[in-house]
């Protein structure tokens, strides 16, 4: 099977690797350049000589394609690919499939859009990062067709672990319900530590002491080195990204009168550390927000 993959970012890069590596062709297009290491450089099965061909113009990657997939940093990205006037016509009966992160409203109006222009959508958010998505152990959030799924099956097998959620917009709003708490629980977390280090308590007894009570989240110990040595700088999911999915919560849970003041008040945070260049940095970076170092 020949796939398309449209968005060669941390996710994209990662996904498309994963599918060639399963023996799938793959073209993937980029709309500018890549990290010279890749493609290849990494291979995520040890010994692995799976490459993925990146194309220099979409059409290359689509028009071979029994199937698209678009991993792209947001609406606007996704409206630029799948709306220009260039790339309309590429869109007919083919399936797309949409991981990028974004509203369900968002993820409605893509769906319209492609279904207008002869095409079938597939939205498919995903839950995990690059280690997953290297070792096809991402967590597929889809919403659409039963048929479509179907089509795509081995492919969504190949990347991880699907769940059909119901119509295009629902498995959006589970990735926004789901990134909500990747931010809120990580706000909690951070200030919590922040408290435990600044009354000199140690930490080690803290976080067994966490572990043992039903207040414990895996996600914790999988940003405690960082927060401690206070080192963001490699990011899977960067800041930039929460805020984005934060800020898509927010509009998404108000239109439904929940009450979002306090994922507001964590939204501004994030907008200022964005703003100040942390934008990049590891989304665990929040605990630098909230918690300022102790005074030598
Ligand atoms: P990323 O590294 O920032 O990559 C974003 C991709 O979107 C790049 O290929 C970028 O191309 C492309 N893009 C941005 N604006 C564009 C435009 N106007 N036209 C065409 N292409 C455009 O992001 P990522 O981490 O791969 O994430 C991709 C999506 O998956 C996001 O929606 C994110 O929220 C979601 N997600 C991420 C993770 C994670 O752990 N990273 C996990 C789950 C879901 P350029 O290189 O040319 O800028």
């Amino acid at each position: 099977m020949n796939i398309a993959m449209l968005g060669l970012g941390l996710m994209g890069r990662a996904m498309a690797q994963r599918l060639a590596e399963f023996g799938f062709t793959v073209r993937g297009f980029n709309r500018s350049s890549l990290p010279d290491q890749w493609p290849n450089s990494t291979p995520a099965q040890p010994g692995s000589t799976a490459t993925v061909c990146v194309v220099p113009t979409l059409a290359e990657a689509v028009i071979p394609a029994h199937l698209v997939w678009v991993m792209l940093a947001d609406f606007a990205a996704c409206e630029a690919v799948f709306l220009a006037p260039e790339h309309q016509s590429l869109w007919r009966n083919r399936l797309v499939i949409n991981g990028s992160t974004i509203s369900p409203d968002q993820s409605r109006a893509l769906a319209q859009s492609i279904h207008a222009l002869g095409g079938r959508y597939l939205e498919a958010p995903v839950l995990g990062s690059t280690p997953q998505a290297q070792t096809g152990t991402l967590q597929i959030l889809l919403g659409g067709a039963s048929a479509d799924i179907l089509q795509a099956d081995t492919v969504l097998g190949a990347l991880g672990t699907p769940t059909h959620f119901g119509v295009v917009g629902q498995g959006a709003a589970v990735k926004l319900a789901m990134n909500q708490l990747i931010g809120s629980l990580t706000a909690a977390f951070s200030m919590s530590l922040g408290l435990v280090q600044a009354e000199g308590v140690d930490v080690g007894l803290f976080m067994e002491t966490l572990r043992a009570s039903a207040l414990y989240a895996p996600t914790f110990d999988k940003k405690l080195q960082k927060m401690v040595e206070r080192d963001f700088a490699t990011a899977n999911f960067p800041l930039k990204h929460l805020l984005k999915d934060l800020t898509l919560f927010t509009k998404a849970a108000e239109a439904h009168q929940i009450r979002i003041e306090m994922v507001r008040a964590l939204t501004d945070r994030l907008a200022q550390a964005c703003t100040q260049g942390a934008g990049d940095a590891d989304y665990s970076a929040l605990f630098a927000e909230l918690v300022p170092p102790a005074a030598p």
